[in-house]
């Protein structure tokens, strides 16, 4: 049995805990390695070699970590199909998902590239007589990452590419139920020049996660996950003084509106709601279908369900895998099971047809969905499409706002000025128009709103390099000393 352990000062490093969860393959639902989970002395080791790097790290000039990240751009770029495989063969995405995985999760390590650039603070001569003020971004620390199962590369990217350029160390505590990739990533980030000690992995669970949240050099936590977890996590860092941003789980809406084009919305339905079996924090799992187009839009997502091809992530053809347990795929399940009680109709059924093994739950979609239905209020995170009838643009409005999530949404219409009224009204971090999965570019920054996000910053982009550094101002005189007197006045600029 694989055994995968972890990564500290630069070697693989074996728990002694007598601790692992099992990792499977979800196409097969066979165990196929067993992960360590990490000690609270192993946590320390590893806080201890990032705190010990630090100092040199930090001191080391913008040119030459802006290079160690040109040189991971090289390397991730050089070795995306590993990266996916390895991706796939433990979370269960198709390999084109998982392509696409490395390839939005690169994109945070070029806006890395540019740390010179992003760092760069302010200058003001002359503030007062003989007076200059000036402003500098310095790194916090160490700092860890905890992830979540279903982007196992690209958010452990989000995170430590800025973190690292900024110039910090870094732990990350990945997901156990996918956490072979990332021990792939150590090595790259070794051989792009990375010193020692600087990037550093503890396998584990809550026992693991608690001792970072109360570890006192552990300077800051960055958190992606579902809701409770994620307030928890903020709830404890800050108590403990820490600096945290926590992104929570979601319920995305998008709104059709009548003058939609009804082909091009049940497309996107179909993409951003079965894309990676659901399993996305930007997936569709509510379409809010304006009256007057509704019955043709359910139409038109379940005719062009059976052609959405299911199985094993690495064969060739299969555009939706299976979901990552058979716990998790059960509990999906029983949202279909419970749905006709609750009044909703299961229009195509993805209870049928399942292959014989794996976790797998084929594309669903419910109708006559509202609010108080427990496959609305909970987010299902699997492949089954809710469809919501509602009168127009008002009535999907106050529905969305009313949602406690609010990381993502859509709308689809051909109307310009409701588009732009939609994205003033939305109380929502992430909106697309006619874009059903609106996921910004490294270069802006991730994160929703309400009950999908605790903390001030998003992640990545302009707000994460805010969160990786702590400002500092610094007021210079150089003054002739011979004209030096005393004064015990407030210092004034005029
Ligand atoms: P999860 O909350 O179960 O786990 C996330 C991390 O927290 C893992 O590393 C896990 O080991 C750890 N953890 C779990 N329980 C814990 C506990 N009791 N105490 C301390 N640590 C604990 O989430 P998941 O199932 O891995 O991922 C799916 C969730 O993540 C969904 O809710 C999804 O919406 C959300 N998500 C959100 C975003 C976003 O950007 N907002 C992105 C991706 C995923």
């Amino acid at each position: 049995m694989n055994r995968i352990s972890h990564w500290i000062d630069g070697q693989v490093v074996e728990s002694s805990s007598g601790r692992s969860a099992e990792v499977f393959n979800p196409a097969t639902g066979e165990q196929t390695a067993a992960v360590d989970l990490a000690t609270v002395d192993e946590v320390d080791a590893a806080v201890a070699t990032a705190k010990a790097a630090f100092p040199e790290w930090r001191a080391t000039s913008l040119s030459k970590r802006s290079e160690v990240m040109f040189r991971l751009r090289e390397l991730v770029d050089a070795n995306r199909k590993e990266i996916a495989s390895l991706l796939t063969a433990e979370h269960g995405k198709v390999l084109s998902d998982s392509l696409g995985e490395v390839a939005r999760g690169l994109e945070n390590i070029e806006f890395a590239c540019g740390i010179p650039q992003l760092i760069k603070g302010d200058y003001s001569e002359q503030a007062a007589s003989g007076v200059d003020v000036y402003s500098i971004r310095q790194p916090l620390g160490v700092v860890a990452g905890i992830t979540p199962f279903n982007f196992p590369v690209m958010v452990p990217m989000w995170m430590f590419a800025n973190a690292l350029a900024c110039g910090n160390t870094f732990v990350l505590k990945p997901s156990e139920k996918d956490p072979s990739v990332n021990m792939f990533m150590a090595e790259l980030l070794a051989q792009a020049g990375l010193p020692s000690g600087c990037f550093n992995i503890v396998q584990g669970d809550k026992v693991a996660v608690d001792r970072l949240l109360e570890h006192e050099d552990v300077a800051a936590l960055s958190f992606v996950g579902s809701t409770p977890i994620a307030k928890y996590i903020y709830e404890t860092g800050t108590k403990n003084g820490k600096r945290v941003q926590a992104l929570g789980g979601a319920k995305n809406h998008m709104l059709v509106l009548s003058d939609a084009d009804v082909d091009m919305a049940a497309d996107a339905a179909i993409g951003a709601g079965y894309g990676s079996a659901g399993e996305r924090c930007m997936a569709i799992s509510v379409v809010l279908a304006s009256d007057s187009i509704a019955d043709e839009l359910v139409a038109k997502i379940a005719e062009r369900i059976p052609a959405v091809k299911v199985g094993p992530g690495n064969e060739a053809g299969n555009e939706m895998g299976p979901l990552i347990t058979a716990a998790h795929r059960d509990k999906v399940k029983s949202y279909i099971d419970n749905a006709p009680g609750e009044g909703a109709a299961v229009v195509v059924d993805g209870r049928d047809d399942l292959p014989s093994e794996g976790f797998f739950i084929n594309p669903t979609l419910l109708d006559n969905v509202t609010t108080d239905m427990a496959c609305y209020t909970d987010e299902i995170f699997g492949p089954v499409l809710s469809v919501m009838r509602v009168s127009g643009y008002q009535d999907g409005i106050e529905t969305i706002n009313a949602n406690p999530y609010a990381n993502g949404t859509a709308i689809f219409t051909r109307d310009g000025g409701a588009a732009r009224q939609f994205q003033f009204d939305v109380q929502v971090g992430m909106v697309g128009v006619n874009v059903p999965i609106p996921v910004p570019v490294s270069y802006y920054s991730f994160g929703g709103w309400k009950s999908s996000l605790f903390g001030d910053t998003h992640m990545y982009g302009p707000e994460g390099i805010n969160f990786y550094t702590q400002a500092k101002v610094v007021t210079s005189r150089w003054p002739d000393p011979a004209k030096s007197t005393i004064d015990l006045g407030f210092p004034e600029t005029r």
